[in-house]
């Protein structure tokens, strides 16, 4: 089938991302928009859901989809066929290109992984090719303090039924700067992990986010705040072993096997044009960013009210069309300075550099030009070089990144 070309959408085509918005149990430190005990809404999310997708294929001509990511909350806690109806229906309503790589985030000790992986062959068979697993951490007492539901052996027999499953691809996410971690607990973490070999690793610092029983345990007392130092010597001791086991260092938190780099990801790094669905989820299509209700109950009526009126389109993606799709809770216009100041944010996580051609390209204006004094102060104070045509940050300026993208905010 030859790849139809939506007016609206670039021809190199957009990746999708599928919000979950549950979880068996909520984590103690997690502010995403996901929520425990709304199980019983898990069938009418699931009708909203291929609903939506349905209606954006319609509204964008079908589009080309290079990658799929299911995030959330937990998308494996979804029963069992439920990510295969998501996959059925975007594949009726996108054109899903032959090599999409498809990710599905996971939890240890989820239906899953459990009795050899059947679930992981079931996932297969709808077409997923890379699983991301939450492990966190390898010390069970860490474990049970981040609120986590299964232990260091399970996370382990997790990443072997996906495999055993035959699916290689596979993500560790692990967090550092924790409560109480030490840095003799993330060596062993890691080196266990290493000894796995992972195709890629996700490392996260912890950070006590506002409104989380982390943050609020942590202004009464009850939990230790993490050690800023303690983390850094974590990220630092991570980085030389990631490296001596020959993972490639291609953005500030993620490490791959050669070649491995996650696709859906690297989308959102280049500034490349996005579709979420689900309750939340955010996208990026031409110059505008929008994001869905978040509240479930309220996403449900919102589809609902769309699908009863059909997606009308007004030739261009712009403010008045969005305001007239329900489901879409807000939005904002993404040209000219933002678009300038968010490709460099974005761009400069990817280590290997941008090429400041190619990324004014994308932000419709010369970066090189617009950043000049900006870009000149951070090389000579030592945080970003030129090399072979690119620009990027220095190893020094990993654990600063924040401090020099604040030189590219409006
Ligand atoms: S499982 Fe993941 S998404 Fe769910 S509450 Fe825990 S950290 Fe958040």
């Amino acid at each position: 089938m030859t790849p139809p070309v939506s007016p609206i959408v670039p021809s190199g085509g957009i990746s999708l991302y599928v919000h979950v918005p549950f979880c068996k149990t909520k984590c103690p430190y997690c502010d995403f928009n996901t929520f425990q005990g709304i199980e019983n809404l898990m069938g009418p999310y699931l009708g909203a859901v291929m609903q939506e997708l349905e209606l954006w294929g319609r509204l964008l001509e079908h589009p080309r989809v290079n990658t799929v990511f299911f995030g959330g909350g937990t998308p494996s806690y979804l029963p069992s066929g439920y990510l295969q109806q998501i996959l059925d229906i975007a594949r009726t309503s996108f054109y899903l290109s032959p090599g999409a790589e498809i990710t599905v985030e996971a939890n240890p000790g989820d239906p899953l992984f459990l009795d050899g992986g059947t679930g992981c062959e079931e996932l297969i068979q709808a077409g997923v090719n890379r699983i991301s697993i939450g492990v966190q951490s390898l010390n069970n007492d860490l474990l049970g303090l981040l609120g986590r539901r299964h232990t260091a052996d399970a996370a382990l027999e997790a990443l072997q039924a996906a495999r055993s499953a035959g699916i290689s691809n596979v993500n560790l996410d692990l967090m550092y700067g924790l409560p109480r971690q030490t840095l003799s607990q993330w060596e062993d973490t890691l080196a266990t992990l290493l000894a796995q070999c992972p195709a890629h690793v996700s490392l996260y610092c912890l950070t006590l986010e506002e409104g989380t029983p982390f943050h609020h345990w942590a202004e009464q007392g009850k939990l230790p705040t993490p050690d800023p130092d303690l983390a850094a010597e974590m990220y630092h001791h991570a980085e030389a072993e990631l490296e001596r086991a020959g993972y490639h260092h291609y953005e500030i938190s993620n490490w791959c096997l050669t070649g491995l780099e996650s696709r859906h990801n690297m989308v959102y790094w280049l500034n490349e044009p996005y579709l979420g669905v689900g309750p939340g989820a955010h996208s990026s299509l031409g110059q505008n960013r929008f994001w869905d209700v978040a509240s479930p109950v309220k996403y449900l009526a919102a589809v609902e009210s769309w699908a009863s009126n059909g997606p009308h389109f007004s030739g261009t993606i712009d403010g008045p069309l969005l305001e007239s799709i329900p489901p879409v809770d807000g939005h904002e216009f993404c040209g000219g300075e933002t678009a300038c100041s968010e490709t460099m944010i974005l761009g400069l996580r990817l280590l290997d550099g941008m090429d400041l051609v190619d990324a004014s390209a994308r932000a419709g204006a010369d970066l090189s030009f617009h950043y000049q004094a900006e870009i000149r102060d951070l090389e000579d104070m030592g945080l970003l070089e030129t090399v072979g045509g690119t620009l990027r940050l220095t190893r020094p300026a990993y654990l600063v990144a924040n401090q020099v993208f604040t030189r590219f905010v409006e």
